[in-house]
């Protein structure tokens, strides 16, 4: 009995040893299929740097990774601090967090403020962005700048809302937004005045700016925005609206 029972042991212990070298061997192999998509979400290398291709169309959330950079962690307290707009237009209005490919290759996280009614089209924009390669250099409140809006585009800063005269802009209401300001400047058609901001310059072969027929531009199209493009004074290439 004795002898059995010692032998019942041995082959327990040689079955648990199998089992524990097939388990290391399928870990070795890249087993753990997590990990690789994990990692594969935080790395920038694996995107089409300044390429445009349709994304697919299953696309899993991008998840904030240690190597991601935090450019904006407001509050929704913090992010409307000092603006001057009634409480109805606060209301309306909605943070949330975006990602996207900076100019140094690498994913960011901002946050755009903008009108609920346009939220949902512009995190489905900025994840066409992002997977498509295009650049965008940074997404902060302007609360940041002071409600001042010629600081944030000097600083090539892309947002949505900021309250001023509600008959002039759709930024008032937060349902418009600008993408990368200094890239794609105001321009005066007829009138001899300088482009804003001061000094900018269009040059459609650097990553980020905007032209007619651009993907990024046909995308906004998409879900209903109108492109400052065709203003009546001035192209307004960064600004997209919606009613
Ligand atoms: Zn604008």
């Amino acid at each position: 009995m004795k002898i059995l029972l010692s032998l019942l042991l041995v082959l327990c212990f040689f079955c648990s040893c199998t089992e524990y070298k097939k388990e290391k061997q399928s870990s070795e192999k890249g087993g753990d299929p997590g990990k690789v998509v994990r990692k594969r979400q935080g790395s920038a290398d694996t995107i089409a740097y300044g390429t445009f291709s349709n994304p697919a169309e299953e696309v899993e959330p991008v998840t904030v990774e240690k190597d991601t950079i935090i450019d904006a962690g407001y509050s929704f307290e913090e992010s409307i601090a000092g603006t001057k707009a009634s409480q109805s237009i606060i209301d309306q209005l909605e943070l949330f967090e975006v990602f996207y490919l900076s100019v140094d290759g690498k994913i960011h996280q901002g946050q755009i403020l903008s009108n609920r009614k346009i939220a949902e089209d512009i995190r489905e924009i900025f994840r066409f962005m992002r997977e498509s390669g295009f650049v965008v250099e940074k997404v902060v409140p302007v609360v940041r700048y002071g409600w001042n809006d010629s600081l944030s585009m000097d600083d090539n800063n892309s947002y949505s809302f900021c309250y001023r005269d509600i008959t002039y802009s759709k930024h008032a209401t937060g349902m418009a937004i600008d993408i990368n300001p200094r890239f794609n400047p105001i321009r005066w058609k007829t009138e001899n005045r300088p482009n804003q901001p001061q000094g900018a310059v269009l040059d459609t072969t650097i990553n980020g700016t905007l032209y007619p027929g651009h993907p990024v531009v046909e995308e906004f199209r998409k879900f209903g925005f109108r492109w400052g493009h065709s203003f009546t004074k001035f192209y307004d290439d960064h600004h997209f609206e919606k009613r």
